[in-house]
């Protein structure tokens, strides 16, 4: 095996990217989910997105859920938000760390927010100097970066040249989202390569769906790049807005599991997400997709 980062970032995504694609949950269980995930050892946690509350009535709630949990001085949280609007919503809130996502692909970023992906790439230069105006991190998302569902392959010089405009103006930190599950290792090399040969000191994090079961082979992958930033939702919460039934993001528990036996720290302790997974089940009221959550981890053993 390759050189593995000796400890990874996890960020976790299941309260946002999650919830957001589940049928609507009352803010208590949000908060409930929220505040049993601050005590996983999970050091960062997407909690909330500022988004149109009738473009995404799942969020509507964001202000409540954020006044009413209970931090944890150990974890970081964080907010995305899809435009400077957003943005000012969530820095009047409080947050010392704002994702905004801007799609690769054109006709996706016009579903998502009504403009181009240049005019958003616009709105965030000056988000990016207002969030540090306020004293905030701002990392620059840009999803569809392996596939468009209504534009199929976007080409890598095309998520190059989004990613380098953030880049350019200043963005904190980049992100790779694989929104619809459309990267395989392959593909994965080939972006993260030359991202990394292009921008050497900018952090990246990438952000994997299991939408087609290459979920984990893309981290793996990426590990063995030496990435060391990855999202992921616990029990594998989420779906695809565009394939109904689809299964959502890398399940937390799974990506634990795995990296943690081939000697990669994450800090999570293993059981206690797992439980966490138990209870996003019981809060969504469907069974989820993780399948560590089914089998339990490989250490575990059946009474004899
Ligand atoms: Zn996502």
């Amino acid at each position: 095996m390759s050189d593995l980062p000796s400890h990874i970032s996890l960020r976790e995504v299941g309260p946002r990217d999650g919830l957001q694609n589940e049928a609507p949950v009352p803010t208590e269980a949000k908060v409930e989910l929220i505040d049993a995930l601050s005590h996983t050892g999970v050091r960062r946690i997407e909690a909330v997105s500022f988004v149109h509350p009738k473009a995404i009535p799942q969020m509507a709630d964001a202000d409540e859920v954020w006044r009413r949990i209970a931090r944890n001085d150990a974890v970081r949280y964080s907010a995305l938000v899809p435009n400077l609007r957003g943005a000012q919503r969530a820095l009047d809130a409080g947050f010392a760390e704002i994702e905004v996502v801007v799609s690769a692909s054109d006709t996706h970023n016009r579903k998502n927010v009504n403009r181009s992906t240049e005019e958003s790439l616009d709105d965030i230069a000056g988000l990016i100097e207002a969030g540090h105006a306020a004293g905030s991190t701002v990392q620059v998302i840009v999803s569809t970066a392996w596939g468009c569902p209504y534009e199929g392959d976007v080409p890598v010089e095309r998520v190059l040249a989004v990613a380098g405009r953030a880049v350019r103006d200043g963005a904190d930190g980049l992100s790779f989202g694989d929104t619809t599950g459309m990267a395989t290792p392959s593909r994965v090399q080939k972006l993260v390569g030359e991202f990394r040969s292009q921008h050497p000191q900018t952090p990246l994090n990438l952000h994997f769906h299991n939408t087609r079961g290459t979920g984990l082979a893309n981290v793996l992958t990426a590990l063995e790049l030496g990435v060391d930033d990855f999202d992921a939702s616990v029990g594998g919460l989420g779906g695809c807005p565009y394939a109904p039934g689809a299964t959502g993001n890398v399940a937390t528990e799974e990506l634990v599991h795995m990296v943690e036996d081939m000697g990669v720290a994450t800090g999570v302790d293993l059981e206690a997400m797992i439980d966490v997974a138990a209870t996003a089940e019981r809060l969504v009221g469907r069974q989820l997709p993780s399948q560590v959550l089914r089998a339990g981890p490989r250490t575990r053993r059946t009474p004899t």
